[in-house]
């Protein structure tokens, strides 16, 4: 499949950069950068229009996108039902921050998955690419969000299952890819057509490795910690461990609720730290999954007391019956304990 990307004269948006993103993360679509300048004569835009706006036909493109800033008649993004798709960024200044390039990748990503997943969009403002955008300014959160959820994910998996042809369009890999991208710009007020640079191939790679790495413990705590969680998690290291910590192996723009998940299954212990901050939300979020992961299996929680902990810490009901390590306790020296049980949760 090809696609091919123009401005109107009303707008400039780096097509070219936006065409090397999507080439990089896509092997079944190709787009096309074109020079040609479109011009729309109509004051506003419609379905209308896309059908019949004159763009050199003679191109090989099986979709054609084109960005204007003038305003559709129902004050739409994007609608078309021919296959020159007019997107417009009408106001963009009022409904976000962000640049009208990090609006194109979303645009074009929210156009391909509306036009290959079948099912009407989500009504309701979820952060997923297939998100309606009922009020404009959505598209401030969907930019940043910028993931699909794990039903339009099957969606898009069925659908391939059930049509060869469309099997060849996009998969799931591909499209997030390119969110991926996406988010990790708009999340740091950054123009997606500058990540094409040294710093964020540096942290593609990183993230690669760490990927196929193995961890020893799941470091479970409240960001207020982090402090001490860090000096706790270079002890262990010195002691030949591989903790799992998240300000260490979480990328901006990366789903870290995903993340987490997916790291929680593959790790046979989890160090639950409580210490003078109590449990904060998302701490308590990371606990609820590893207690389901951990139900059933013989993999290994130990709860951990902080060292600046001047009372003993309320710990939650589960955690008080388990056999803890408490590091205001100097002998036996509490790291030595961790990483015994740490080391012998790994030979499970
Ligand atoms: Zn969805």
């Amino acid at each position: 499949m090809i696609v091919s990307i123009y401005n109107d004269d009303t707008i400039s948006i780096n097509i070219e950069s936006i065409t090397k993103i999507l080439n990089s993360c896509m092997r079944s679509i190709n787009f096309i950068h074109k020079d040609e300048i479109i011009k729309i004569n109509s004051k506003t835009v419609s379905k209308k229009t896309c059908r019949s706006l004159e763009i050199n036909k003679t191109n090989e493109s099986d979709l054609r996108v084109v960005f204007t800033e003038k305003q559709y008649d129902n004050n739409y993004y994007f609608q078309s039902d021919s296959n020159t798709i007019i997107v417009s960024f009408y106001l963009w200044k009022h409904l976000t921050t962000l640049p009208h390039n990090n609006g194109a990748l979303y645009f074009i990503s929210s156009l391909l998955s509306s036009e290959i997943i079948p099912g009407t969009k989500h009504m309701t403002r979820t952060g997923c690419i297939r998100d309606f955008l009922m009020e404009k300014t959505d598209v401030d959160v969907g930019m940043r969000s910028a993931y699909i959820c794990p039903d339009c994910q099957s969606l898009l998996r069925n659908n391939k299952q059930e049509n060869d042809y469309q099997k060849n369009i996009l998969t799931t890999e591909e499209l997030m890819c390119i969110l991926n991208k996406l988010s990790y710009a708009s999340r740091s007020e950054t123009d997606v057509a500058t990540i094409v640079n040294d710093a964020y191939k540096t942290a593609e790679r990183d993230l690669l490795q760490t990927d196929n790495e193995k961890f020893d413990v799941f470091m479970c705590h409240n960001n207020k910690d982090k402090n001490n969680i860090k000096a706790i998690s270079n002890k262990l290291k010195q002691n030949g461990l591989n903790p799992w910590l998240d300000i260490e192996q979480i990328l901006p723009g990366e789903i870290w609720q995903d993340k987490i998940e997916n790291i929680i299954p593959n790790i046979n212990s989890a160090a639950i730290f409580v210490g003078k901050n109590g449990i904060g939300p998302w701490h308590n979020q990371e606990i609820r999954a590893i207690l389901s992961e951990f139900a059933n299996s013989n993999k290994r929680l130990i709860p951990v007391i902080l060292p600046d902990c001047s009372k003993p810490p309320i710990l939650p009901l589960f955690l008080r019956q388990m056999h803890y390590v408490d590091m205001r306790d100097l002998e036996p020296d509490p790291i030595e304990l961790l990483t015994r049980g740490i080391v012998a949760s790994s030979e499970i």
